[in-house]
């Protein structure tokens, strides 16, 4: 019996980008089915949620979900969905790699860095409120169990995968008690599962200066959600931008897989956007949920050769190479699973 993937194509570029994806697992020899569900902004149209209970039960059941962009309204609307099926499923651990792609030209050439952050919790609560006109609270809740959680999944990642540094990003400095807590708790994991491991401490700030000096002084990065997003997208900068970096979102009883990109709605429908991220989460998925090694490499390595061999996406245009659109793209890494 294959197992059952759940699929959320999101809104702006999803549809074309988890398409793509689609498209390569199929032919990538895995035998897994797909399960569509609705999600986002046409979903509460109707259905009356933005997730409705359906998509809610079958990821409850199937426990994997690869999943599209999903747009959220800026200063107002409902609450992210993202957030909101990452809170659901206790997907505490955001897991980013970041790596230099060969093929594409970059300030950087060896750029080897996982970004963990922390997904459930922080800045990221939701909890807002006017506590006279004109003054707006936002809270950052940090709980010792969720930092715990998080330090020590970046311990155990990083000793499983043979890693050398885990570098910490914080405030503490600032906020001496909610990054101060989430400091001390990974000084204690790191003694507690993975002493031989190099732990180094940055406030951020000057962690995002060094990072743009010399990403290649970096291995594993973990920090507190709000400040995770930001330094995701930075160092997807570092490697050609946010069209060729995958993610996972994950919990102890379950995954989605998603790009670090939004929906980027500049370029949605124009069969533009880059779906590299997308299949390079869907690569991680066979890896890690399925354990199918296999077809995960040649996912990747097909991904590579079609940059190698000059084909891009705008995104990624360079002189001398061939822009091609989403669809294409896809077509030339399935062309290449063999
Ligand atoms: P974005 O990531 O959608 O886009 C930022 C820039 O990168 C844009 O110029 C866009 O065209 C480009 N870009 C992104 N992905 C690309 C791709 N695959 N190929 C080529 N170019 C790509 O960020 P944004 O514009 O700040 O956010 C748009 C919406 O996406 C917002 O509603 C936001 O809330 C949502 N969002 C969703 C997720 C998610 O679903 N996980 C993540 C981030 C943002």
């Amino acid at each position: 019996m294959p197992h059952t993937i759940c699929l959320i194509e999101g809104d702006g570029i999803g549809p074309e980008v988890t398409a793509a994806a689609r498209a390569v697992l199929d032919a990538s020899g895995a035998e897994l089915t797909w399960l569509p569900l609705a999600a986002g902004a046409a979903a509460a149209e109707r259905f009356g949620d933005t997730i409705p209970e359906a998509t809610l039960e079958a990821i409850r059941t199937h426990r994997i979900a690869l999943k599209g962009p999903v747009t959220t309204p800026v200063g107002k609307g409902f609450t992210s969905v993202n957030v909101r099926l990452r809170k659901t499923f206790n997907l505490y651990a955001a897991v980013r790699p970041v790596r230099s792609l060969r093929g594409i030209r970059t300030r950087y050439e060896n750029v080897e860095i996982v970004v963990i952050r922390e997904n459930t919790e922080g800045l990221y609560s939701g909890i807002e409120h006017e506590v006279v006109p004109g003054v707006i609270e936002t809270l950052k809740v940090t709980t010792k169990a969720g930092c715990e959680r998080i330090a020590r999944y970046a311990f155990a990642y990083a000793r499983s995968r043979g890693r050398k540094k885990v570098t910490v990003f914080h405030k503490a400095n600032i906020m001496k008690r909610a990054d101060g807590l989430f400091l001390d708790c990974a000084r204690r994991m790191h003694e507690e599962v993975a002493p031989e491991i190099a732990l180094e401490e940055l406030i951020i700030d000057n962690g995002c200066m060094q990072l743009v000096r010399d990403p290649s002084r970096f291995d594993v990065l973990l920090m507190e959600n709000y400040n995770g997003d930001m330094v995701s997208d930075l160092c997807a900068g570092l490697v050609g931008g946010l069209g060729v970096v995958p993610g996972a979102n994950i919990g102890d009883e379950g995954a989605i897989f998603e790009a670090v990109h939004g929906s980027a709605p500049d370029i949605a429908g124009k069969d533009i956007a880059n779906p590299i991220a997308t299949i390079a989460s869907l690569a991680m998925m066979l890896k890690y949920s399925f354990g199918l090694q296999k077809e995960s490499d040649a996912v990747e390595q097909a991904i590579v050769s079609v940059l190698e061999a000059g084909y891009r996406t705008a995104d990624l245009k360079e002189e001398g190479k061939t822009t091609v659109g989403t669809k294409q793209i896809g077509d030339l890494i399935i062309e290449r699973i063999g």
